[in-house]
C-alpha cells in the first residue's frame, strides 16, 4: 500500500517568526486582542489562526499537530499531555452514559484499566475480544455500543488487528473505530484502511528518544474540534495540555523518524530471522510463522517494514528476569519499560506493563509470565547484537 501522507510531511516547510528554519516557540498561556469582539468570536471558536489560551491550542502546538495529521492522513489531530491524555478524552467524547465499547482484549495495560476500572464508575461498559476473531467481535455488538477499539499492533502480544474489516464491522454498526497506532507508526497507516480516529503515545516512536510523555488523537476536523470545544470538549475541559516547549522538540525529533523506523525494522526482523533459525520461538510479525503476517502484509507500507518490537517466552519469570539483567550487563540494552529508543528496551509485561490486567485473563490472552517483550534498538552492527544476545540465551541455558 502507498502511503501518500508520507509524501505530504516531506512537503511541510515551517518559517520561524524571524525566517527561522523551525517554527518560533510560543512560550505564552494567554494571547492579546486588539479589539474586544476578537476575544469573543475566538472564545466561540469562530476567528481561525487566533489564539486564545493556550489549554485551547498554542501555535506550537498546532505545529505538530498539522505533522501529525499528515502522518496519519487525517483532516486534523490534537496533541496531549500523553498518550493516556489522547486515549481518555477521545472515549469519554464518544461515549456518555450508558453506552458500550467493544474492545480487544489485548491492549496496552493502561487503556485495560482505564476501559476496566474507570469507566464503569460513568456507567460505560466495555466487552474485551479477541480482535483476531471476527465473529467474536460482532457478536460482542450490542444497540448500546458506540466504539470499537483496538491497537493496529497490539501491546504486548504483538496481535495484528484486520483495520479493514473492522471498519466494514464499524460502518455495519455505525461505530466508530479507534485505533492506537503507537507500535507501528508510517508502517501501517489506519485511516487509509478505514479507521475514524488514530491515537499514539508520541512518548514511543514517534519522539523516539525516551525523555518525554506525549501523545496525540487523529481525525475528522468535526471531531478534534468537538474535543476542543470550550463548553463541553474533553481535552478542553479534563486539560491534558502539552507544553509548547515540548511539541517543539517533538517536532524536530519527529522529523528523523522515517529513518529510524527503518533500521527499528531492519534490525527486529533480522534478530528474529536469526532466533528463530536457532530454535527459539519469536512473536514477530514479520516473520512467516506469525499468526497475521500475511495480514500484515495486506496492510503496511512495505518501506517501513514490520516495525521493532519483537517477543518470546523464556519459561518462567525467573529465567526472563536473569536473562534481562544479564543482557543489561552486557550493554545490549536497557530493562526498562516502555519502547522505540535507540537502544534496545526489554521487560517482562506480565508483572510490568501488563500487570493492570489479572493473572487470569493474561493466562487466556497468551500472555506468560515469562514472556519478553523487546523494542529493537538502532544498533548499526546489527550481526555483533545477535551474537552478544546468543551468549546471554546461552549462559541462562535457552540455548
Ligand atoms: N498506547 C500504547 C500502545 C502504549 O504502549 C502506551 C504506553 O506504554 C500508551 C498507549 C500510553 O502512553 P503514555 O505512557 O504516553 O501515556
Amino acid at each position: 500500500m502507498k502511503n501518500k501522507a508520507v509524501n505530504e510531511i516531506q512537503d511541510l516547510q515551517y518559517f520561524g517568526e524571524f525566517g527561522g528554519v523551525n517554527p518560533s516557540i510560543s512560550d505564552s498561556s494567554t494571547y492579546t486582542f486588539l479589539a474586544a469582539k476578537s476575544m469573543m468570536d475566538t472564545f466561540e471558536g469562530t476567528t481561525e489562526g487566533c489564539y486564545l489560551y493556550s489549554r485551547h491550542s498554542s501555535p506550537s502546538n498546532l505545529y505538530l499537530c498539522e505533522a501529525l495529521a499528515a502522518m496519519e492522513g487525517t483532516e486534523k489531530a490534537n496533541v496531549a499531555a500523553s498518550g493516556m491524555g489522547a486515549i481518555t478524552p477521545t472515549l469519554f467524547q464518544l461515549c456518555g452514559a450508558g453506552d458500550h465499547i467493544v474492545c480487544s482484549r489485548t491492549i496496552y495495560g493502561g487503556t485495560y484499566a482505564f476501559l476496566k476500572n474507570f469507566t464503569p464508575r460513568f456507567n460505560i461498559s466495555t466487552s474485551f475480544v479477541d480482535i483476531t476473531n471476527l465473529d467474536i467481535v460482532e457478536s460482542a455488538i450490542t444497540k448500546k455500543t458506540k466504539v470499537l477499539y483496538c491497537e493496529s499492533v497490539s501491546n504486548p502480544l504483538l496481535e495484528v488487528a484486520d483495520i479493514p474489516s473492522l471498519s466494514k464491522l464499524a460502518k455495519k454498526y455505525n461505530l466508530t473505530l479507534v485505533v492506537d497506532n503507537t507500535f507501528s507508526p508510517l508502517s501501517i497507516t489506519p485511516k487509509l484502511l478505514g479507521a475514524d480516529i488514530v491515537i499514539h503515545s508520541l512518548t514511543k516512536y514517534i519522539n523516539g528518544t525516551s525523555d518525554t510523555v506525549a501523545g496525540v488523537m487523529c481525525g475528522s476536523k468535526d471531531f478534534i474540534d468537538s474535543l476542543k470545544n470550550v463548553n463541553d470538549g474533553a481535552s478542553m475541559l479534563l486539560g491534558p495540555v502539552m507544553d509548547s516547549l515540548r511539541s517543539a522538540s517533538v517536532l524536530k525529533n519527529m522529523r528523523t523518524l522515517h529513518i529510524r523506523m527503518k533500521k527499528h525494522s531492519e534490525n527486529a526482523l533480522y534478530l528474529a530471522q536469526k532466533f528463530e533459525q536457532d530454535g527459539i520461538r519469536i512473536m514477530y510479525p514479520g516473520l512467516e510463522s506469525h499468526p497475521q503476517h500475511t495480514l500484515y502484509k495486506s496492510m503496511y507500507n512495505a518501506q517501513f517494514g514490520f516495525g521493532g518490537m519483537l517477543a518470546f517466552d523464556a519459561g518462567t519469570l525467573e529465567k526472563a528476569d536473569e536473562l534481562m539483567e544479564l543482557m543489561q550487563e552486557e550493554k545490549l540494552g536497557y530493562l526498562a519499560v516502555s519502547l522505540g529508543f535507540y537502544k534496545t528496551l526489554f521487560n517482562a509485561p506480565g508483572s510490568g506493563t501488563s500487570s493492570e490486567i489479572p493473572e487470569n485473563e493474561q493466562a487466556a490472552m497468551g500472555l506468560s509470565e515469562g514472556l519478553i517483550r523487546f523494542s529493537i534498538g538502532l544498533d548499526n552492527d546489527i550481526e555483533r547484537t545477535y551474537i552478544n544476545m546468543k551468549k546471554c540465551l546461552v549462559k541462562v541455558g535457552l540455548l
